[in-house]
């Protein structure tokens, strides 16, 4: 079988059931159809298996070598490192991987907290179509110039060309993300490399968005750091990463990143002496195993997938999102129309309705799990909807609320299915628009809430405590 078919069919909690209600009122339960992979990716079965197989089988804590369960355990920590490096095209000799926190996030704060090349470049650039993790960590330690986006959302290359070259020796780091969350641009991470090293600053590569949907290869690009979040790989739970030199690493010394057990070969009272592998020295304390090796697990199979595969099965659904959401009346969709640069997101608004409307409704009435708002990428999203005014005419005023949009997003288990099942949700929002907006009423912090309605996944943890004691008695 189509591996794609069968992720489709074995992918955890993609047909989860959802009660739902219609448009008068009456309710039923609908598998539910999972457009949000932008946020957070579905567990794959193998994921899924992985840590219910580290629970019944190895579970223990890492660095142990004296039982059979800790050394297991701490191999299969070293297999995952191992697995993620190669998906992202590392270089063992040179590199090290390190997880750490639950995401990008906390990749990019500790990078830009250990840099050390800020006193004498005090300039960091980065694009203006950043997610906010791969901005404000770097506006709390350097002076910040920003590389334009253009209006059909692509990066203006001229101008990040022009940027280097009037600051040559005074740029510490270029951070730029790998593919926009908000519209699926692909970055050209090769040429940005090239222009970064030529004014002799250093790549960091925000992968949030990238290491699950587009082939990257850290050695070929020349990219200096690379980070991303396992959950956005199909391993809900599992930690962020950053890949760095070891020379890198080694600079650090104990000025910087979390220490603690683990780190150290020896301790005295008034001394340390630091492991020599990074991903030991700055991954203090017990990891987070289960998850660590669930993102093992995903990233292993990206690579035998091929992410050239991944990227062809996604870009074909891009592109059918985008012609059948486009022929939706009053429907705008927001970068570039065409998916040749594009992977895995569609952004879009319909006509008037408030965009928190337009995702509560599919939701409560479809099943459909979108997302909306400004991604945590404000300044670019208000760019995206000013341009679509300038340069297509869509100048409604949509800004009922807070400004923003509606995001379908997906992964390696969606399908023509879900866009099909997503265009049809959309048609009956906006041929009953009349009818349902007066069904919402917005909450105090912009949120749309259905007035008589909540939709449920059932999911409640403390039902299953509960279940427990009644069958222990
Ligand atoms: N960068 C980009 C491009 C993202 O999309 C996200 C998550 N939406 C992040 C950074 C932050 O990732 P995390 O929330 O996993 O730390």
């Amino acid at each position: 079988m189509d591996i794609f078919r069968y992720l489709r069919q074995t992918t955890m909690g993609i047909h989860a059931p959802i009660v739902v209600t219609d448009l008068f009122g009456r309710t039923q339960v609908r598998e539910r159809i999972y457009l949000d992979s932008a946020a957070t990716c579905l567990a794959i079965q193998p994921v899924g298996q992985a840590m219910i197989d580290y629970y019944t089988t190895s579970c223990a804590n890492s660095h142990t070598s004296a039982t059979a369960s800790g050394r297991d355990t701490t191999e299969q920590l070293h297999h995952a490192h191992e697995d993620l490096g190669k998906l992202m095209g590392y270089d063992p000799q040179k590199d090290s991987v390190i997880f750490i926190g639950s995401g990008t996030t906390a990749a990019t704060c500790f990078l830009s907290d250990a840099i050390n090349c800020r006193e004498h470049k005090p300039l960091a650039i980065v694009s203006s179509l950043e997610h906010h993790s791969n901005l404000l960590p770097w506006q709390r330690h350097f002076e910040l110039l920003y590389i334009k986006a253009m209006d059909d959302g692509a990066l203006d290359m001229a101008h990040l060309a022009s940027l280097l070259r009037e600051n040559t020796g005074k740029v510490c780091v270029v951070a730029v993300t790998a593919v926009s969350n908000v519209t699926g641009v692909i970055t050209p991470l090769d040429r940005i490399a090239e222009l970064t090293h030529a004014a002799g600053a250093l790549l960091f590569v925000d992968a949030a968005q990238g290491a699950s949907h587009i082939p990257i290869n850290k050695t070929a690009s020349k990219i200096d750091f690379i980070a991303g979040s396992g959950h956005k790989m199909y391993a809900p739970g599992s930690p962020g990463w950053l890949i760095a030199t070891k020379q890198f690493f080694k600079g650090m010394g104990w000025m910087a990143g979390p220490i603690g057990g683990g780190s150290v070969d020896r301790v005295e009272l008034d001394r340390v002496w630091l492991k020599d592998d990074p991903s030991e020295r700055y991954e203090a304390g017990t990891p987070n195993i289960p998850g660590s090796i669930g993102l093992g697990v995903a990233a292993r199979l990206l690579r035998e997938i091929g992410m050239d595969k991944v990227l062809e099965h996604e870009r074909a659904l891009v592109e059918q999102c985008i012609r059948q959401v486009q022929a939706v009346p009053d429907a705008v969709v927001y970068g570039p129309l065409d998916a040749s640069n594009k992977t895995s997101v569609v952004t879009f608004n319909i006509g008037s309705m408030p965009h928190g409307i337009v995702a509560a409704a599919l939701n409560d009435m479809f099943a459909i799990q979108t997302r909306n708002g400004c991604f945590c990428a404000q300044p670019y999203s208000r760019q995206q909807i000013a341009s679509a005014c300038t340069t297509r005419g869509y100048c409604e005023p949509i800004q009922a609320g807070k400004t923003g949009m509606v995001r379908a997003s997906f992964g390696i288990y969606s399908d023509a299915s879900d866009i099909d099942a997503l265009v049809a949700g959309l048609r009956v929002i906006s041929e009953h628009k009349a009818h349902i907006m007066p069904l919402y009423e917005e909450t105090s912090d912009g949120t749309w809430e259905h007035k008589a309605f909540r939709s449920s996944t059932g999911f409640d943890y403390r039902k299953l405590v509960t279940k427990f004691v009644e069958e222990a008695r």
